[in-house]
């Protein structure tokens, strides 16, 4: 199953993630992303493209 690894130390909140996301797999939670739907992440790579610090280091498949 693949899911997005999220740098909780360079993460601003920013949201852009959660709406570049198609399937809903993301949220802000207080001022960091979070994966709230992993399951249906389908390791398209759209969050780690957009978010603009990088925070998103990898899509890991497991
Ligand atoms: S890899 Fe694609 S489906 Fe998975 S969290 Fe990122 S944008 Fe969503
Ligand atoms: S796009 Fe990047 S900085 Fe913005 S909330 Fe998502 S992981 Fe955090």
């Amino acid at each position: 199953m693949a899911h997005p690894i999220i740098n909780e130390d360079e993460c601003i909140g920013c949201g852009i993630c959660v709406d570049a996301c198609p399937q809903d797999v993301l949220a802000v939670e207080g001022s960091v992303a979070v994966v709230e739907n992993e399951d249906s992440c389908i390791g398209c790579g759209e969050c780690l493209e957009e978010c603009p610090m990088g925070a998103i280091t990898e899509i890991a498949e497991d």
